[in-house]
């Protein structure tokens, strides 16, 4: 087989099943998520884009058919010159459970697909801009023990209603006319130089916004732009395992677009606030607990409360060295949509008191020479 081997990409068999091909390109695909792998972004963006090309492929049985037979040439002229771009991609759904849909974003430069992947649908769905409202980005804060249990929230934001007074309209029927500086196409043409010569862009039509008629008398309640801003509150469930900077969308709960137009999404984003006792690492939690000298020398049952609230109980053999960690398998956070669980690891620490009282001084000389003894 020429070219690029897919299923090595997957890390999967030839006889892999549609659910194998879709659960390792999950997996590898929140392994590479760009935002996961801050240090290694550019590399990162790389193997993601990799990965999405071989599911693209692989999962399709049409594609995978003409693969399998012909290999990368038999489905690389789908993609056009360049090979595999973005817009070829069609499974976003597949994943955007995962991340959020993280390649959506209608509203402007901050999107984080046209950030990632460069125009792509981000363009596509810029014709419908003036029509559409925009999206709505909330940062949602939850503690660690939120994010191992999930939770419900309540979050209140303020949004674009569709304007009661005039029906969303912006003003009586009557009062709508054509626009007289676009004939009414809502768009106008430029002339423009550039290095390939004089070239004709189009652009919307400043005067009426892209909407090819204009309101005499606008509506008071909404000076004509047909929505008006009202508080709204949305129930959210939050998944358990959710991680730091994951998106979730919820469609169509966003702004109204002006003059009838339909709804943009609410985007949030959920956010770790910082924990004194857990530090989440992946799917495990890394912790630490205190013993002292002589526990550490005679071993320990020392209890802890572990991040699900419950007290759990951790041995420590005879002479554990200070900083050596205990590993409770399955005892870290649960993976997303999955019924696994990630690993504790628990860092003993053995601590040296500041201050003691005489008689433990006494002792403390003893055991020093008894120790010093011994070797
Ligand atoms: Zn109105
Ligand atoms: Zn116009």
């Amino acid at each position: 087989m020429s070219g690029k081997d897919y299923y090595k990409t997957l890390e999967i068999e030839k006889n892999a099943s549609p659910d194998e091909i879709k659960k390792a390109y999950r997996a590898l695909a929140k392994k590479y998520h760009p935002d996961l792998n801050r240090e290694n972004k550019a590399e990162a963006e790389k193997k993601f884009k990799e990965v999405s090309e071989a599911y693209e492929v692989l999962i399709d049985p049409k594609k995978k058919s003409i693969y399998d037979q012909y290999g990368y040439e038999g489905v690389s002229q789908q993609f056009g010159q360049e090979g595999f771009r973005w817009e070829n991609f069609s499974h976003f759904d597949d994943i955007s459970d995962i991340f959020g849909d993280f390649f959506g974003g209608r509203g402007g430069g901050d999107s984080i697909f046209s950030s990632l992947f460069g125009g792509g649908r981000a363009g596509e769905r810029q014709q419908h801009r003036n029509k559409s409202g925009s999206d709505i980005k909330i940062v949602l804060k939850l503690t660690l023990e939120e994010m191992y249990s999930g939770t419900d929230k309540t979050i209140k934001y303020s949004r674009y209603e569709k304007c009661s007074a005039c029906g969303g309209e912006g003003g009586l029927k009557s009062d709508v006319k054509k626009c007289n500086d676009c004939q009414g196409t809502g768009q106008r043409k430029y002339k423009t130089q550039s290095i390939f010569g004089t070239m004709m862009q189009v652009a919307i039509c400043p005067t009426c916004e892209g909407e090819g008629t204009i309101i005499e008398k606008k509506c008071k309640e909404c000076y004509g732009e047909g929505r008006v801003k009202k508080e709204h509150t949305v129930k959210v469930t939050v998944p358990a395992g959710v991680f730091d900077n994951a998106y979730m969308r919820m469609d169509g709960e966003g702004n109204t677009g002006k003059r009838g137009g339909e709804r943009g999404d609410l985007i949030i984003v959920f956010q770790q606030i910082p924990n004194q006792k857990f530090i989440r690492e992946d799917d495990n939690i890394l912790t630490d607990i205190h013993i002292t000298f002589p526990e550490a020398v005679l071993g320990a049952e020392p209890e802890f409360v572990s991040i699900d609230g419950k007290t759990l109980k951790l041995k420590i053999p005879e002479g554990t060295q200070s900083g050596k960690a205990f590993i409770l398998k399955g005892k870290g956070m649960p993976e997303l949509h999955s019924s696994r669980k990630g690993d504790l690891y628990v860092k003993v620490i053995v601590d040296v008191p500041k201050r003691v009282d005489q008689k433990t001084k006494n002792l403390l000389k003893d055991l020093d020479k008894n120790l010093k003894s011994q070797h």
